[in-house]
């Protein structure tokens, strides 16, 4: 697929059906090769410019989505390049559409409490399996715990959803240890789906 560049960080030509044809394709790899997707959004440009970690997380992502409009008119503006949409929410909401029971998810992020009832009503709603869950708010210091409670649970969807920036860096960190075929930095997500 098409990627240009857009302050310094990759972006993909692709739009939503694409992507979900793509991650389709990823978590049926029997191997269970890691991916990350970033959804490129403002925020995550302006701390990429701050911390060079948060950058490099973006530039070894194996997919970055344009998350909203402000992308898509800087692309315009900047690279005269027709980039799509393919916004963090509604991949999760269209993957958990095609995939329902198949796919086990694991939330990780936003406040104790939010990421169950996020797992909840996906459970209703989709008929996800829920393979685990834990809030975001902890320290580097506990990172490589919360990654390997992540790898254990056999998920096949990871959404981690812990603010601009460091959320793209512990997926990408932590990528080899977390294992799971679809990691998504996916900012308020949790916090929709919990309603
Ligand atoms: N969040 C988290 N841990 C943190 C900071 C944020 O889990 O240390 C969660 C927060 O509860 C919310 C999501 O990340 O569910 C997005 O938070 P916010 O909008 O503050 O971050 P942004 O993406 O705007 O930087």
């Amino acid at each position: 697929r098409p990627r240009l560049r857009l302050f310094d960080l990759p972006l993909d030509v692709i739009d939503l059906q694409g992507t979900l044809t793509l991650l389709g394709e990823w978590l049926s790899d029997p191997a269970r090769t890691p991916h990350t997707v970033v959804t490129l959004n403002p925020e995550i440009i302006v701390q990429s410019r701050q911390h060079p970690e948060f950058a490099q997380a973006v530039r070894d992502a194996d997919l970055v989505t344009a998350d909203g409009v402000g992308i898509v008119y800087a692309a315009k503006q900047l690279r005269q390049q027709d980039v799509p949409r393919a916004p963090g929410f509604d991949i999760v909401k269209g993957l958990m559409e095609r995939h329902g029971a198949e796919l086990r998810v694991f939330f990780l992020g936003a406040k104790p409490g939010v990421a169950e009832a996020a797992a909840q009503n996906a459970a209703r709603d989709y008929g996800v399996t829920v393979a685990g869950l834990h809030h975001g708010y902890f320290g580097p210091e506990d990172d490589g715990r919360v990654a390997r409670l992540v790898s254990e649970s056999g998920a096949t969807l990871l959404l981690t959803a812990m603010g601009a920036g460091r959320q793209e860096v512990f997926n990408q960190q932590w990528r080899g240890v977390l294992g799971v075929p679809v990691m998504i930095g996916c900012g308020g997500v949790i916090d929709v789906l919990a309603g």
